[in-house]
């Protein structure tokens, strides 16, 4: 039974796609040339997907068509509300010419969960991985097959409804588009600094935190750009509590003197795939692992006592980073760095690219 299989949206009738093909889609030697270093997200495939929603029709008008810019009016509400949610997801080539994908369902109900507490419709998961498998039809050759590559895949929804009343979108558009990319950090993970934002926050209770919505991201730009100003590489964020949440783009985890694995846990937090992956390697090799609460303190006095023995940040883009540096207003703390977080990287990505036995039945092949 495949994970597509056991979804409760399963067995509904897979959705009819027209099919536009682009007449300028670029030849195989400007696209051989694209893919030889491609930059992360500056570099588009031909084509991409799009569904409409609307209050009265639900999902309909399934298209693939050639990548180009979107027709909005001036009104329409994401423009003026945000009312927008989006998924990162990547496929990648293994060394047969195959192209597969990572848990494509967690995706999908990610994007159903974001799509509640953003008042969208919810897209079924069956919907949402045929619109993978459609892209890759027409756009499989955009897949790289060097080291570390794959295709970026970008799944989001906006309400289109021109009408300027605070109120859920009748009408809703949801698109796909895909984008090639290299590794995240040129020369291996390398340990990155992170700044440590105290006067501003990412999420609040009851917020929308655990959504992947674009105002989130948004929020975070400004001490994003302050971190840089620290010569810091990301930023940590912490809840009113002093907890610690995550990183602008990357979930975080600790790892204890004793083998245990904790992560933050709450309602607050981008509950990461790459993270859930990760822990589920580490479990398998027998270590422990705890999703709780995690406050600054704990981890600033769990470095210095040497109970904590490795950070790391972990997200779709970038896998897996070590957490070299921990600065904040008044000090700077180098972090310990150990084998565990490139050791597990190297195992899912071994497993993403084919290279190793996906024992927990996590690849879903796209091209066939
Ligand atoms: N936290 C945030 C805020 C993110 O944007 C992401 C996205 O990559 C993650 C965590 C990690 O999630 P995932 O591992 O599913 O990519």
């Amino acid at each position: 039974m495949t994970l597509i299989d056991s979804h409760p949206d399963a067995g509904l009738a897979p959705l009819e796609f027209a099919v536009t093909k682009n007449l300028r889609a670029k030849s195989p030697e400007e696209r051989e040339q694209l893919l030889r270093d491609p930059a992360f997200g500056t570099t588009f495939t031909d084509h991409m997907v799009d569904i409409c929603w609307s209050v009265r029709g639900g999902w309909h008008r399934p298209r693939v068509q050639p990548y180009g810019p979107i027709a909005l009016d001036p009104a329409a509400a994401v423009l003026h509300y945000g009312q927008e949610i989006f998924e990162g997801i990547k496929a990648y080539r293994h060394a047969d010419g195959s192209v597969h994908t990572f848990r494509p369902d967690q995706n999908g109900r990610r994007l159903q969960r974001s799509a509640r507490r953003l008042a969208l419709p919810e897209l079924p998961v069956e919907y949402f991985i045929q619109s993978l498998r459609e892209l890759i039809a027409v756009d499989g050759d955009w897949v790289p097959a060097g080291d570390d590559q794959s295709l970026y895949l970008r799944p989001f929804m906006f309400a289109k409804e021109a009408f300027l009343g605070v109120r859920g979108a009748h009408k809703v558009a949801y698109y796909l588009i895909a984008s090639p990319v290299g590794p995240y950090f040129t020369g291996g993970a390398k340990p990155v600094s992170i700044w440590l934002s105290e006067q501003y926050s990412r999420a609040g209770k009851g917020g929308t935190g655990a959504a992947k919505t674009g105002g989130n991201y948004a929020a975070s730009l400004l001490p994003q750009a302050e971190a840089y100003e620290q010569g810091c590489d990301q930023v940590v964020f912490l809840d009113q509590d002093r907890h610690v949440e995550e990183l602008g783009g990357m979930n975080i985890v600790f790892v204890h003197k004793d083998g245990t694995i904790v992560t933050p846990q709450s309602d607050s937090i981008l509950e990461g795939i790459t993270r859930d992956s990760l822990l589920q390697l580490a479990r398998d090799r027998g270590h422990k692992v705890e999703a709780r609460p995690v406050s600054l303190d704990e981890w600033r006095q769990g470095v210095a006592s040497g109970d904590i023995v490795e950070v790391f940040a972990c997200g779709t883009a970038a896998v897996v980073a070590p957490i070299g540096t921990l600065k904040g207003a008044g000090f700077v703390e180098e972090q310990p760095l150990g084998e565990l977080a490139l050791s597990l990287r190297e195992e899912l990505t071994d497993i993403q690219y084919g290279r190793r036995e996906d024992k927990h039945g996590w690849l879903v092949r796209l091209d066939a």
